[in-house]
């Protein structure tokens, strides 16, 4: 793997979480490969997890994979109020 393209930093291989937002759902995706900056935490998907993140997330849309239930909440970045 070549350096972080962003600082040159030293990649290494995580475990990472994806989170998109899918008809209305937001969607964790875990333990998904990816190449992590070492140094600002840049993150890199390989075009073969690209496709497969996209994938489930069309499978989630139409309601072909069961998801596992979590608490999320949501806020907007201006209107956060110290809570
Ligand atoms: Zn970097």
């Amino acid at each position: 793997m070549e350096p972080c393209s962003l600082c040159g930093g030293e990649m290494e291989v995580k475990k990472a979480e994806v989170i998109k937002k899918v008809a209305g759902k937001v969607v964790v995706v875990k333990d998904v490969p990816a190449w992590v900056c070492k140094q600002c935490g840049e993150r890199y998907y390989s075009i073969d997890t690209v496709d497969r993140i996209n994938e489930i997330l069309k499978e989630v849309s139409e309601e072909k994979v069961k998801m596992q239930k979590i608490f999320a909440g949501e806020l907007n970045f201006k209107a956060a109020i110290p809570g």
